[in-house]
């Protein structure tokens, strides 16, 4: 096959996994900048340019698409389907999951378990907002934010109040979350590749903080996922429409709750705590499934 790697930094260690295992496999990988992409859209016969040629011939598309990136990514993903070219993340379950609103009101309209979540802009009644989930303690997060920055515990509904005026201050949108104790500060990354969980870490937050991001500290360790979590986090992927994620989820008493998936995840922490080559399991799902205009959506979201 014939791969493009929409990476903007070949170095990182995901891009190199991924191109490590499709060449051990016989594949050839162009990494390519989707900002240096350029494109005619009023044209009968979409077409991909980068530095004066036309991107041809390719069997697959693997997005790894940084949030800051996100609108123009997308846009060249629905063009190289357009093309009939197979993505490994379709434009339309990119834009889904990296919409926190989004992916939160279609998780829960399938009546997947997620903490208790409240959305706002500008919230003219901040209590009420916070007795709407139920009070504190709570979480309140920067819909922007990511590795953890952003996100506030807040113990008393006086604190909630306040950081949410600070937010609001700023012209932050802000998610308002139930504070899952009992996961005690960690949390279970699922992997899943075409509708299976193929590798699971748990991730531990350092003492006194309850942020379990490895970027904040927090440690990975294999862990072993019940029926229910295997369930949920596929069930998860398939409704966002997406063959390759990361879904996050908290123990809680009543079960497995989803807090976020992910649709570039990371393969570090995963490939070893986990010890399997995810990267592999990636390529081998795409020769399986990469066939010339399979994609679902083709363009169309
Ligand atoms: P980011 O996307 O920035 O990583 P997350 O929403 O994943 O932010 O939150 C960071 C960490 O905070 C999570 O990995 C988890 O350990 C903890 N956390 C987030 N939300 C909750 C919650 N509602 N209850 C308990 N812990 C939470």
């Amino acid at each position: 096959m014939k791969i493009a790697l929409l990476s903007r930094n070949r170095r990182l260690y995901s891009s190199r996994r991924l191109i490590e295992a499709a060449e051990e496999r016989g594949h050839e990988v162009k990494v390519i900048d989707v900002l240096r992409c350029y494109m005619n859209i009023a044209s009968a016969k979409p077409s991909v340019h980068l530095e004066g040629d036309p991107l041809i011939g390719f069997d697959a598309v693997i997005p790894r698409i940084g949030a800051s990136v996100t609108a123009y990514g997308t846009a060249v993903i629905r063009q190289f389907e357009m093309m009939g070219v197979y993505p490994l993340i379709e434009s339309v379950a990119l834009s889904r999951s990296r919409d926190k609103l989004r992916a939160l009101q279609l998780l829960s309209r399938k009546g997947i378990g997620l903490p208790i979540t409240g959305f706002a802009n500008k919230p003219g009644d901040s209590k009420d907002l916070i007795k709407m989930v139920g009070g504190a303690p709570l979480v309140i997060k920067l819909l922007e934010g990511t590795q953890g920055i952003g996100v506030v515990l807040a113990e008393t509904n006086k604190a909630a109040e306040s950081v949410i005026e600070a937010f609001m201050g700023v012209h932050a949108n802000i998610l308002v979350q139930e504070f899952i104790k009992e996961a005690g500060g960690s949390d279970i990354r699922c992997l899943v590749v075409g509708g299976k969980v193929v590798a699971a870490m748990r991730r531990q937050a350092p003492e006194g903080e309850f942020r379990s991001n490895l970027h904040r500290g927090g440690s990975a360790s294999l862990v072993k996922i019940t029926p229910e979590e295997r369930a949920t986090a596929v069930s998860a992927a398939k409704i966002l429409g997406l063959s390759v994620a990361g879904v996050d989820l908290l123990r809680s008493e009543r079960g497995p709750l989803v807090m976020e998936v992910n649709s570039s995840p990371g393969l570090e922490g995963i490939e070893s705590a986990s010890g399997k080559n995810v990267a592999g399991i990636i390529i081998d799902y795409l020769e399986k499934n990469a066939k010339p205009g399979r994609t679902a959506t083709r363009g169309k979201g």
